[in-house]
């Protein structure tokens, strides 16, 4: 289907030669661990999961600037792959993705008009260079930029000024997917207010599919209408991102929501999560959040639980989907 984002049994492994006094040894990292998830056209999900959980993999997959070690990605019904050929340009010039950081993303030497112009340059070769500046004028002016803003160098802007030529340039081509990878995380509250309203605008009349890639659970619910929420390489929970935060099932979703302030509710019932994420070089065997999981029963110990639900809200957890556990103790 035309703008339908189907992700099957991802995958990415990375292997990481770690030296000893006398050996080395080649071991694997699960980065993407078998994820599943479709994105409806015009629909925006959000990946939310601390750092290492493999969100910025997975945005970096979808788009074929890695390879996957396994499974399968379909745009409109079209395979993406990472192997460069007239497909891969084809399909680049339907999908973008906006950066975290777009000091890193920007070319110094350059005024930022003539780079949100580069996109059309390379997609759109046939455009007259006066047609070309005419949707660089629009782009800017639909994002926040002054027409002037196009002659400045990036050092010569301010954060959320940089962001929104990130964005504007990724958006010029008119794509049909975009990733957004953290974009706004470096940016003050007030700014990040702003720039989530201008892409919200910009979504509705463009009608963009999306997914957005954020560490904070108050942007996604604020720009995405569903969430997948990572852990280690896996989707613990997906569904709708009112239902999710309103009842969050998954013990780790729950934790990430009662961390997320709301006025008038009490600091006392965030839920604290014991250590950090262990290592996806070493999995721990049964479900991967028992070592921290508050709500942790003996099967967990050693069954891994499969993302299972119905109606477009499934968990990977024993506890959500066999009720009958919830009658034993922690342990
Ligand atoms: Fe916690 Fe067990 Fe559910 Fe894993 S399966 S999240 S350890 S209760």
């Amino acid at each position: 289907m035309k703008g339908m984002l189907e992700v099957q049994n991802l995958s990415r492994t990375f292997k990481q030669r770690e030296r000893g006094l006398l050996f080395s040894a080649t071991k694997r990292l699960k980065a993407v661990d078998g994820i599943s998830f479709t994105v409806a056209p015009g629909e925006m999900l959000g990946i939310v999961g601390e750092s290492g959980s493999g969100k910025s993999t997975t945005a970096r997959l979808l788009l074929g600037h890695i390879p996957a070690s396994g499974g399968e990605i379909r745009f409109g019904g079209e395979r993406v792959s990472a192997r460069v050929d007239a497909n891969w340009r084809r399909m680049r010039r339907r999908m973008q993705m906006v950066y975290q950081d777009p000091l890193a993303a920007l070319d110094p030497r350059i005024p930022v008009g003539r780079q949100i112009e580069e996109p059309l340059i390379v997609h759109r070769p046939e455009l007259p260079a006066a047609d070309r500046s005419a949707l660089v004028a629009e782009m800017m002016e639909q994002i926040g930029l002054l027409a002037h803003h196009g002659n400045r160098y990036p050092h010569e802007m301010s954060g959320g000024q940089r962001q929104r030529v990130i964005i504007a340039r990724a958006l010029v081509t008119g794509p049909e997917l975009l990733v957004f990878d953290e974009p706004v995380s470096a940016l003050d509250v007030s700014v990040q207010a702003q720039v989530l309203n201008v892409l919200e605008d910009i979504r509705a009349r463009s009608g963009f599919t999306g997914v957005f890639v954020s560490h904070d659970l108050k942007v996604i619910r604020q720009i995405a209408e569903r969430v997948a929420v990572m852990y280690l390489g896996r989707i613990v929970e997906i569904g709708d991102v009112n239902d999710i935060f309103s009842n969050p099932a998954h013990p780790y979703t729950r934790a990430l929501v009662s961390a997320v302030p709301v006025p008038g509710r009490s600091r006392r019932s965030r839920i604290v999560l014991n250590g950090d994420p262990p290592s996806a070089i070493d999995m721990p065997r049964g479900c991967p959040f028992h070592t921290r999981c508050p709500e942790m029963r003996a099967a967990c110990r050693s069954i891994r639980p499969e993302l299972v639900g119905k109606g477009g809200r499934a968990a990977a957890c024993h506890l959500v989907n066999n009720p009958t556990l919830s009658g034993m103790e922690a342990v």
